[in-house]
């Protein structure tokens, strides 16, 4: 009854986009954007109001139907119509899964292993994009990613000193990465004139830093890649710490 009043109102009030009853919850779209949005929220949620009340609807807790002990929650950023038994037991639920990620163990040492392998992602990436002729540095948010990917994965949690890790075995990879690409230059560049292998090319790179216009470009590649791993990072020290820890709000509005 209500639900089929509900399905109608796009047709008569043209603010509500749709509008549906699931038997606790009514959830409504408007069509407008921007600056006009809250006031047509605000008329397309009094339009539902009257409907539900002209059919003699009262309300009740979106969780158990509850009609008692009603107020309004903040669920981690969610606002929501629910009783106070409902919330009490979410906020135990909440706290138990917090409880639950503060006693998962984490391996150090397996962690180390995972973001090395992780690592190593960023380092042939980073050795065929500079093959390839562009700036390597975009890697750099790779290299990053792939550490603490690796580090989770294998560690069982990415915790504070997981990152602190996976980021200083980022960095010592990238330079080593770095080293390689030049290697693989020189022992392009002379192989053909002199007998030299790859190792050899490795090993002569000090005496090709000391040309000025070679160390100018390895400090480039280098800065562009450890600026854009600091970006990676930031963005998901911040998610990975509210993720990994649940640090969602629970609070009573009204
Ligand atoms: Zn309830």
């Amino acid at each position: 009854m209500v639900a089929q009043h509900l399905g109608a109102m796009p047709q008569t009030n043209p603010l509500v986009k749709s509008a549906v009853f699931d038997g606790n919850t009514i959830t409504i779209q408007t069509n407008a954007k921007g600056k006009n949005c809250m006031e047509a929220l605000k008329e397309a949620v009094n339009a539902c109001v009257s409907v539900c009340r002209a059919n003699s609807m009262v309300n009740c807790c979106e969780f158990c139907g509850s009609h008692d002990d009603l107020g309004i929650y903040s669920l981690a950023g969610r606002c929501t119509s629910i009783c106070s038994t409902c919330f009490g037991k979410a906020q135990t639920d909440l706290s138990i899964a917090q409880q639950e990620i503060k006693e998962t163990k984490s391996n150090v040492a397996a962690g180390i292993v995972g973001a090395l392998l992780g690592s190593l992602i960023g380092v042939v990436l980073w050795v065929i994009v500079y093959q390839l002729g562009y700036i390597a540095g975009i890697v750099g948010f790779v290299m990053a990613i792939c550490c603490m990917k690796g580090y989770e994965k294998f560690g069982g949690k990415l915790n504070l000193p997981g990152m602190i890790i996976s980021l200083v075995i980022a960095v010592g990879m990238l330079y080593f990465a770095e080293n390689i690409s030049l290697a693989l230059e020189i022992y392009n560049q002379f192989k053909a004139e002199f007998d030299i292998t790859f190792f050899d090319a490795f090993q002569s790179i000090p005496q090709f830093m000391e040309e000025s216009q070679i160390s100018r470009a390895v400090f480039t590649d280098l800065a562009a890649g450890y600026l854009l791993m600091l970006v990676a990072s930031t963005s998901s020290i911040v998610t990975t710490y509210q993720n990994a820890n649940l640090k969602h709000e629970m609070k009573k509005i009204g």
